[in-house]
């Protein structure tokens, strides 16, 4: 039985031996992590029995709610057989039968998978390949990218260096590879006059643009340009119409330089496509997957490629090809998990019912929509956000708004002052009003915590 005080417990016990991400441990005295105990479906349960509906499906990896007995259960078959091999040498069936299926969902177009755990690494594949493709062509001098403003790609010092988020640069721009900066094709820089998608799409054309004109002047030093097609998340669910992709597609293909998608976010259904890219009808030369692709239950990334970059490496060369290694490569776990992921696609219609409760959640959500604090309202696919206007945010907005979701049964991390949900694919009718109030009642809240926090100005500064 829960015990009351346990979570405070655990919470010391944490904050005295665990040095948690993306966090400024001086402030998490005062916002102390959650402990969960136990979680189901949507729901975080902690220590005292409380629930938690996690409304970004744990830094968005879990699609179809925690401890989903369907994958669980392929995880522990996969337990008893073999739970891992080193892939250099050997191989097995998951690794085996999820490049495969990766590859047909690809229509063949990207035909190999290379393997690592994290998005970060696979970022750091993806550029190391694309530039190793051009010296195996004799193109040396291809070794720089292109990114864009607001990207986030990882935060390895490779892929830290394609990320636009300069809180996480600052302390290592010294580290970092000199890349060059295309216009990001966020929808909400749209000049005033059209609305909604045409809007988005002259946003999308002024972007591809820039990236023109980028690579007109650069295209012999660049090896590849990176995008996150659709979605910028990190950036705060920046959106973008996919012109931009069929754009930045033809312009790769006329200055000779690849396109690496980073689908580690959007992909996995995430958009209302199994994958984003397929929104654009393109193919990238290298896509990225992760977080979603195991269901939230085991690290596992991904890198798919073209046949004909896998080819540029076969030589009888050793170092011609790629020698990237990682110890834990094609984890045989992860990849059943992933594999029962895709089955779930595969035995259920997903997409077609995401689409369907989507549109109920974007009723429920209608009327909040329209309040006077809230900017932008946005959704593709599975993502919903919004931004609270600049004088309407207290200088702790998103920790405090995470904070006050606690007490509604919501964990929310807010970005700066962008408010979104990325929620598992379990919605329903009743789930989505009760999403609704919940997240109306944190932000009613929070703005009043705001004024409190004015007229006393120690609380919460
Ligand atoms: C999360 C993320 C990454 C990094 O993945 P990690 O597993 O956290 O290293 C890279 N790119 C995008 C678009 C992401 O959202």
């Amino acid at each position: 039985m829960p015990s009351s005080g346990a979570n405070a417990q655990w919470q010391r016990r944490s904050l005295a031996s665990v040095w948690h991400p993306c966090t400024q441990m001086q402030r998490a005295a005062q916002v102390p992590p959650l402990p969960i105990a136990r979680a189901q479906g949507p729901w975080l349960y902690d220590q005292e029995g409380r629930r938690y509906f996690d409304a970004i499906s744990s830094w968005w990896v879990n699609l179809f709610g925690h401890a989903d007995p369907a994958i669980a259960a392929a995880i522990k078959q996969q337990l008893d057989e073999l739970p891992h091999v080193m892939l250099a040498g050997c191989t097995h069936a998951p690794a085996i039968e999820l490049a495969e299926r990766l590859s047909a969902l690809t229509g063949g177009e990207l035909g190999h998978a290379f393997y690592a755990s994290d998005g970060a690494s696979a970022v750091e594949i993806a550029l190391k390949m694309s530039v190793h493709y051009w010296r195996n062509h004799g193109q040396p001098d291809k070794r720089r990218f292109v990114c864009l403003r607001q990207s986030y790609h990882g935060e390895t010092l490779g892929a830290l260096s394609v990320t636009d988020v300069p809180i996480f640069r600052q302390a290592y721009a010294p580290l970092l590879q000199d890349v060059l900066w295309a216009a990001s094709p966020d929808a909400r820089q749209a000049p005033a006059g059209p609305e909604g998608q045409a809007a988005a799409e002259v946003a999308a054309e002024a972007a591809a643009a820039d990236l023109h004109a980028l690579l007109a002047q650069h295209h012999r030093e660049v090896a590849a340009v990176i995008v996150e097609p659709l979605v910028q998340c990190a950036a705060g669910m920046a959106m973008h119409h996919p012109h931009y992709l069929r754009r930045a597609r033809s312009l790769c293909d006329q200055f000779g330089v690849h396109l690496i998608a980073d689908e580690i976010a959007v992909g996995c259904g995430r958009t209302g496509r199994f994958l984003a890219s397929e929104h654009a009808g393109i193919w990238p030369d290298f896509l990225c997957l992760s977080k979603g692709i195991t269901g939230g239950f085991l690290p596992l990334s991904l890198v798919l490629c073209r046949d004909e970059v896998y080819r540029a490496f076969l030589s009888e060369d050793v170092a011609w090809g790629f020698l990237h290694s990682h110890s834990y490569t094609g984890n045989a776990l992860a990849c059943r998990a992933a594999l029962a992921v895709l089955d779930r696609f595969a035995q259920a219609d997903v997409l077609t019912r995401n689409d369907i409760e989507a549109e109920r959640l974007d009723a429920a959500l209608a009327p909040l929509m329209r309040h006077p604090v809230v900017e932008h309202p946005r959704r593709c696919g599975m993502i919903w956000a919004f931004d609270v206007r600049a004088d309407a945010v207290g200088s702790r907005f998103a920790e405090t708004f995470h904070h006050i979701g606690r007490r509604h049964e919501l964990l929310i991390r807010p970005i700066g002052r962008t408010v979104y949900l990325m929620p598992p694919y379990l919605l329903d009718e009743a789930l989505s009003r009760w999403l609704a109030q919940a997240l109306t009642a944190t932000l009613t809240e929070t703005l009043h915590h705001r004024d409190a926090d004015r007229a006393h100005p120690p609380a919460f500064a």
